[in-house]
């Protein structure tokens, strides 16, 4: 096993939603948290200082870009991720098999030859934008990231179709767990080999010295906050579709193996959304309590909210930055702000509505979580619409309402996005003002708009912190 870090801080439990700190060798990040998406090192028309603004205190990187344009080796020759993008807090980095298994099937269209095919050995896909052939095993996806110096990392895991039947899921199981098996040897072989780099000793006796404190009981609450975190942690990925029986063994296949903490995969790109909070009934409650545990590309804020009462402590989307630049901006109902996180309602799967056909089965699979493709922004909206779930934004049960900045019953609204809000955005600029510079197709609009949604997103998560 690789020397557990303790890295995750429990400091307080209500039902099943945990409220805690996550040590990383960039910082500590207090749970449960969302992550802003910098696809290819940025975070798309904000500046660090901007995200920093808003309390940001992770990003996501995405591996599959960054490892095509500009290099993994590039950017480590500039000092690493954290210095080539200029900033110093925390970074996950995705393993990049979720780009690969979509945006290589792209390049069947354009260059005519399938791009994706998945051997034992790991998967081969042509880049959409060149035709170039790339292969990536577990082996690279982790020393990709190793390279760009990300503080989490992911395994490759792959993301069965759906639906899917039974004997395919647990096909892709089997093999998912194979390819973590090897990215955990790969990453503790590398771990080693570097261990001045990430200085294994210091951490050891950090640890010891903590334990002979009288900590040793993993199930108290650390209140150290001076633990040292050298090393990048690494994140084993829960898959199995939709059979409670695979997602609990691929669950505690994983834990034996013993990752520094484990995410859900699936729930978000191919698997019907409504599906999720049974997902998480069967998961959530057989994960450590003592690691961090991520639910992947993920989502609407009813959803974080159900996700967090569930036991979940990660979240990233592309939802707050992608439909704020197409005009969609998120704002509170007050009188239900307040309720969050304890009385709100839950988002339970509808089952009618399913069966009913009303969820586009697999529509989403390379557009809810790719900022890759804003052109596929109103299908995006239009899934959305379609997703049966009680406490949907316009639903008299929601906490919050999204505004078409577009419409013309703005263009004289001199009032903020939201009267009240703290942000940039609202504290010094109208509605009418954002709807001019929407239509008129002014940059800065795709900043200011960007700034009110991650405010809203962040905000929801610090009343789930109880902050
Ligand atoms: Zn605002």
């Amino acid at each position: 096993m690789i020397y557990d870090l303790m890295a995750f801080e429990l400091s307080k439990q209500i039902g099943a939603r945990r409220v805690g700190k996550l040590h990383t060798k960039n910082g500590v990040i207090n749970t449960p948290f969302f992550m802003p998406i910098a696809t290819k090192g940025a975070v798309k028309n904000l500046s660090p200082e901007d995200l920093k603004k808003l309390g940001a205190e992770i990003v996501l990187g995405n591996t599959y870009h960054l490892w095509l344009r500009p290099g993994d080796e590039l950017i480590a020759r500039a000092g690493g991720l954290h210095q080539f993008m200029h900033w110093d807090r925390p970074i996950l980095t995705d393993s990049g098999g979720y780009q690969v298994f979509s945006l290589g099937a792209r390049a069947k269209e354009k260059y005519g030859t399938s791009g994706v095919k998945i051997s034992e050995e790991g998967v081969s896909f042509t880049d959409p934008i060149d035709g170039k052939k790339y292969f990536m095993s577990p082996e690279k996806s982790i020393e990709i990231q190793l390279n760009l110096g990300s503080d989490m990392i992911m395994v490759l895991d792959e993301c069965p179709p759906f639906p899917c039947s039974h004997e395919q899921a647990r096909k892709s199981m089997e093999l998912t767990l194979r390819w973590a098996t090897r990215c955990y040897a790969y990453f503790q072989q590398r771990i080693k080999q570097e261990s001045e780099k990430y200085d294994k000793e210091k951490v050891i006796s950090h640890q010891s010295s903590v334990r002979n404190e009288g900590k040793s009981d993993d199930s108290l609450p650390m209140t150290d906050d001076s633990r040292i975190v050298t090393r990048p942690l690494l994140f084993g990925i829960v898959q199995g579709s939709i059979y409670e029986d695979l997602r609990k063994e691929c669950t505690q296949r994983l834990i034996e193996i013993g990752f520094d903490g484990y995410a859900i995969g699936g729930v978000a790109v191919g698997e019907p959304r409504e599906q999720l909070a049974e997902i998480l009934t069967w998961v959530a409650p057989l994960l450590p309590a003592d690691k961090p545990r991520y639910l992947m590309g993920l989502g609407r804020p009813e959803e974080l909210v159900n996700a967090v009462q569930a036991g979940m402590d990660m979240f990233d989307c592309v939802i707050p930055t992608r439909e704020g630049r197409h005009g969609r901006l998120f704002h509170w109902k007050r009188n239900l702000k307040s309720q969050i996180p304890n009385s709100l309602p839950t988002c339970l799967p509808d089952r009618q509505a399913r069966q009913a056909g009303k969820f586009q089965k697999n529509s989403k699979f390379q557009i809810l979580n790719s900022e890759e493709s804003d052109n596929d922004i109103k299908k995006t909206n239009a899934d959305i619409e379609n997703v049966p779930c009680s406490m949907l934004h316009d639903s008299p049960e929601a906490f919050y309402e999204t505004l078409n900045i577009a419409n013309e019953k703005f263009k004289e609204d001199f009032t903020p996005i939201e009267s009240g809000c703290q942000c940039e955005t609202c504290q010094n600029f109208t509605r009418a003002y954002l709807h001019h510079l929407l239509k008129t197709s002014e940059p800065l609009y795709l900043k200011l708009a960007s700034v009110h949604n991650l405010h809203f997103y962040l905000t929801l998560m610090k009343l789930l912190r109880n902050e």
